[in-house]
């Protein structure tokens, strides 16, 4: 082969690799710079590279939106639909990796030229002041092409590493409904995805590792001159063109802020008042980590505090300085009720002991509906509480607890199974059963004021002799059975359970305990999803339970009389 078809040949051979390549990066299009109109998965892109791919979904979606959260990650935690209810705008939230204002300028300046915004949020924690102009260290952290202009950035888009391709294909493919580390946001709104994260049960704080200061050496706000330059340009931008422009300085640690020298906050703060008018909930949570994603991400829950304060909104729980934080939950468990005791039932007389050993160790039961106020609303409870639960809805419940309960003077909580309502056969069978009580017998006991009947699920409470081989476990998916079935099968048992008992008894149902207490992340996302606030399992242990998280009522546990703290 002479010299020059070898050259020929091989600048053929580099032309289709960097045709494939580009080809690649357009279709599959990892960062969603180019639409990304074949995967439409922006959650992908956004969890990639949100400064491109939130630009590109904004491109497309902006007539939906006329107000913008601009901030670094922990602006996250401010939900639009919040600020939704509170403003009467279509909010959106921009936030990226990193807090770095001279991004975030450029960002603000986009969307106020390209888009209608009629207000702007910025969050500035105390580290926008100590990085300025960041460059971006990889394809992860480069600028839109709408932002940064010109053929080259589009042209490094175009030729990235295809590795970000391949991942985007391989983790299509193993996507499920759960979040995972690469599908961490919701498009639609610009947020982190916290359904998983927000169904973790919340215990002690003896559980929790106090927070560590291993990722952040001491800094110093070095970055003070352009960060507040860039604060009073935007401010002059939102002046403008008419756009209202609000400020928080948002909670971090007290670690966090103890890293930054006191005169260097004082000159923020200073400077910062120069500029314009601003909220500080720097100090606003208690200093401990049940209230934090992490060192540096506060929770939605503490978002959501911060705006019902701002908007005062009384009707949730806002954090108040020195309030005492949790509370002690005891949950006690009963089935069937009998007078002589017979085979798992426990007899009149027991139960009237336990009864009594409540009153005689100072505790007071207390109603799913009084946890529920303590949690969302900080309403009183009483120092030492417990919560007398019933499972399953059997008549005995009615004709012999309930009489006793009315006589203490007790509260107490029935989880009814939906098919098995006002029957002494197995569903359709003729198969005979320990009766159950009727909704007349519910509506009765709900109305006295007592008793609470709450879901126990319509039919996920299976039983292997009498349901055969096919039996489901509790609500748990089947191994036959693909994810987004087992979801449709899950979301309509509760919804019929629900809905029958609200048309049985008029009362609300927003609680559940799992049949054998068997359950799994995605049977607490989904039903939490469906509204579900109070869940209970079968696990041995005392629970503790957080003001204003309202994951703390999660998943809570049981334990024996004679456990009682
Ligand atoms: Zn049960």
């Amino acid at each position: 082969m002479d010299i020059k078809r070898w050259w020929a040949m091989f600048f053929a051979a580099l032309l289709t690799v960097a045709a494939a390549i580009c080809a690649l990066n357009i279709v599959v299009d990892p960062f969603g710079v180019f639409g990304d109109s074949f995967f439409d998965w922006y959650a992908f892109n956004m969890t990639k590279n949100p400064k491109a791919a939130k630009i590109s979904y904004l491109n497309a979606n902006y007539e939906n939106y006329n107000a913008y959260i601009i901030g670094p990650s922990g602006s996250s935690s401010f939900l639009p639909e919040k600020l939704n209810e509170y403003t009467g705008l279509n909010w959106y939230n921009t936030f990226n990796y990193g807090a770095d204002m001279a991004y975030t300028t450029q960002l603000a300046r986009y969307i106020a030229d390209n888009f209608e915004a009629e207000q702007f949020l910025l969050i500035l924690p105390y580290i926008s002041a100590a990085q300025y102009d960041m460059p971006p260290k990889d394809a992860t952290e480069w600028y839109s092409p709408y932002i940064s202009g010109g053929f080259s950035s589009w042209f490094k888009f175009l030729f990235a590493n295809p590795r970000y391709s391949i991942s985007k294909i391989r983790d299509y493919n193993i996507n499920g409904y759960l979040q995972e580390n690469f599908d961490v946001f919701i498009p639609q709104s610009g947020v982190y995805d916290k359904s998983s994260r927000d169904v973790e049960p919340i215990g002690a704080l003896s559980d929790y590792a106090p927070f560590e200061n291993d990722k952040f050496s001491p800094q110093s706000l070095v970055e003070m001159e352009n960060c507040m330059k860039d604060v009073k340009a935007l401010k002059a931008l939102c002046d403008e063109k008419g756009i209202e422009l609000t400020i928080i300085v948002p909670p971090s640690p007290r670690m966090r802020l103890d890293e930054f020298s006191k005169e260097d906050i004082a000159e923020f703060y200073s400077r910062l008042s120069e500029i314009a008018d601003f909220y500080d909930y720097a100090n606003f949570v208690p200093d401990e980590p049940r209230f934090y994603y992490d060192e540096s991400h506060f929770r939605n829950n503490v978002g959501n505090m911060v705006l019902a304060d701002i908007f005062a909104d009384d009707s949730i729980y806002i954090y108040k300085e020195g309030d005492d934080p949790d509370s002690l939950l005891a949950v006690l468990l009963y089935h069937h009720i009998t007078t002589d005791g017979a085979g798992d039932s426990v007899s009149v007389a027991d139960f009237k002991e336990d009864m009594g050993k409540i009153h005689e160790s100072g505790y007071t039961p207390v109603s799913l509906k009084d946890i529920e106020n303590y949690v969302y609303r900080g309403a009183a409870l009483p120092q030492k509480s417990v919560l007398i639960r019933f499972d399953d809805g059997y008549t005995s419940n009615y004709e012999l607890a309930y009489p006793i309960l009315k006589e203490f003077g007790y509260k107490a909580a029935i989880f009814a199974i939906g098919v098995s309502v006002g029957k002494d056969t197995y569903k359709d069978s003729a198969e005979p059963i320990t009766p159950h009580f009727s909704f007349e017998q519910a509506k009765e006991m709900i109305d006295s004021g007592f008793i609470e009947v709450q879901s126990h699920t319509y039919d996920m409470h299976q039983v292997e002799r009498l349901d055969g081989d096919d039996c489901r476990k509790g609500v748990l998916q089947k191994d036959n059975e693909n994810e987004a079935d087992y979801i449709e099968i899950l979301r309509a048992d509760f919804a019929r359970s629900r809905y029958e008992l609200e048309e049985g008894t008029g009362h609300e149902v927003f609680a559940l305990a799992y049949p054998y207490g068997l359950h799994n992340k995605l049977s607490d996302v989904v039903l939490s999803q469906m509204g579900v606030r109070i869940t209970f399992t079968t696990e041995p242990g005392i629970n503790t339970i957080v003001k204003g998280l309202p994951q703390s009522l999660f998943n809570l546990k049981i334990c024996e009389v004679s456990g009682l703290f």
